[in-house]
């Protein structure tokens, strides 16, 4: 057992950091020896857990001093280029010194480290980290289906295997540029994406590993003929899942500090009482957007939870508010929680998220209902599947000028936390994804035994 040794590449961000630190300790479990590799624009940053069995092997990737979302298109190609040798450099030297990596596994669109591991015969496998749904939509795109996603329009409807019926404003936006939130400059996107689709179609019967599971996405798992899709999540600290380690609740790789003087406060607040709102590690909000939402939040009355990132220009949002004095006193902001604690925390009643997966998936292994505020990415097909298909949250819409307005955000957060119909079937449904999240990374549950399975092939690989 102790000969199998993974080099797990992942992009240089908190939403691949935080599932694959889980993912690293899962195999570290089961026996294997785990080295995770990514750039400095991350590593000089992040906190790293000490786990017997996990290393770190950082590259330059040219951004030593941090990422910034302008510098996307040129970074990614700096990555590429440099970690495509460092990566080389690493698994030759490793070989030669007999100890080498049995296998590389690398998050979503870092498919280029697949590339260089087959130049090198070491077997490679994706972890996809957003849903098994987009990995469907994104395929599907590239493949077969790619004009009937371009020729979709006005409330036309898409429909491809394995994924609900998708309006232009569900799918991921690298596939369409009217409706994002942010503008980013993100013509390397797209790329990225078709070559990862690319690089998954290289092998015969390619099996990609996703951060779901089974009873969540069951058909979405199942929808493309030619790739084998498992899911083995949620990837979030054990302590809130099967309660093995107790000890384990916390990812462990923060790139930003955690000032935890909310917790008091938190702990203060009646049970199911506290809106918790967060936008993820990475976009701005633009100010007209934070606008609409504390005057909703205002007008609502209900104590909050709101994680205010300062800007990668420094500035600090709530400074900015038009209602930031009638802000002060119904909740608290913070630059950065801990996240997953926070949604365990019985004050929590509803969560206001820009629906990036592992929030996504953090909500649902917490069973706290949402109120889903897409603003790129995949974000608003999670959206609509948060709202349609596992009905444990409610999505914000525009006005005719496609504004989402503050008496949008107030309905939607009160119809979540409201005591009525709605409410209760939104709680009903979330603590029932929960309790299916936790069967499944049990010892006999789907998640548990699909990993323990890719353990038992690597191995028998190696033999
Ligand atoms: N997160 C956190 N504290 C915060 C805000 C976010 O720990 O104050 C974590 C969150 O738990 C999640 C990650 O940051 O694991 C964000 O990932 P997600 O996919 O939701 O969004 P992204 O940052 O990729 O947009």
């Amino acid at each position: 057992m102790e000969d199998c040794h993974v080099l797990l590449v992942i992009f240089p961000g908190q939403g691949h950091i935080n599932p694959s630190l889980q993912f690293a300790k899962r195999l570290v479990n089961l026996g294997a020896k785990v080295t995770l590799s990514t750039g400095f624009s991350a590593m000089n940053h992040m906190s790293r857990p000490q786990i017997p069995g996990l290393d770190f092997a950082p590259f330059s990737d040219g951004y030593d001093a941090g990422l910034k979302p302008d510098d996307l298109n040129d970074f990614w190609v700096s990555m590429k280029t440099r970690g495509s040798d460092a990566l080389a450099k690493l698994i030759t030297a490793r070989k030669e010194e007999g100890r080498p990596f049995t296998r590389l596994i690398y998050t979503t669109i870092m498919y280029w480290a697949g590339v260089v591991a087959r130049g090198l015969h070491v077997p490679a496998t994706l972890l996809w980290i957003q849903p098994a749904t987009v990995l469907d939509i994104y395929y599907h795109y590239f493949t077969e289906y790619g004009d009937l996603f371009r020729n979709c329009s006005g409330n036309q409807v898409v429909e491809v295997p394995g994924v609900p019926c998708l309006g232009v404003r569900d799918f991921p936006s690298f596939l369409f540029s009217t409706e994002t939130n942010v503008n980013y400059d993100l013509d390397w996107a797209i790329e990225a994406m078709r070559d990862q689709i690319e690089e998954i179609n290289v092998e015969e019967s390619p099996k990609v590993l996703v951060n779901t599971f089974d009873a969540l996405e069951f058909d979405a798992l199942r929808a493309i003929k030619k790739v084998r899709m498992v899911g083995i999540g949620p990837l979030i600290p054990s302590a809130y899942l099967d309660g093995k380690d107790p000890s384990d609740t916390a990812f462990g790789g923060d790139l930003r500090q955690n000032s935890n003087d909310y917790v008091e406060w938190l702990d203060s607040q009646p049970k199911n009482s506290v809106v918790y709102l967060a936008f993820g590690s990475y976009a701005d909000v633009p100010n007209t957007i934070l606008e609409e939402i504390a005057q909703g939040l205002v007008n609502s009355k209900l104590p909050f939870l709101w994680v205010l990132r300062e800007t990668y220009k420094g500035e600090k949002p709530e400074e900015k508010l038009r209602c930031k004095e009638e802000l002060e006193g119904q909740g608290k902001i913070v630059r950065w929680c801990a996240q997953v604690e926070v949604l365990q925390h019985p004050s929590i009643g509803c969560f206001l998220t820009h629906c990036g997966w592992n929030s996504t998936l953090e909500s649902i292994a917490s069973g706290v209902p949402l109120v889903a505020c897409p603003l790129w990415n995949d974000q608003f097909s999670n959206a609509k599947l948060i709202q349609d298909v596992w009905k444990m949250g409610v999505r914000v819409s525009g006005n005719e000028e496609g504004v989402v307005t503050a008496d949008e955000y107030k309905r939607c957060i009160e119809c979540v936390m409201g005591g009525g119909e709605k409410g209760e079937e939104l709680r009903k449904n979330a603590k029932k994804w929960k309790d299916l999240a936790k069967a499944a990374v049990k010892e006999d549950g789907s998640s548990y035994l699909n990993l323990k399975a890719y353990m038992d092939e690597m191995l028998t690989l190696k033999s």
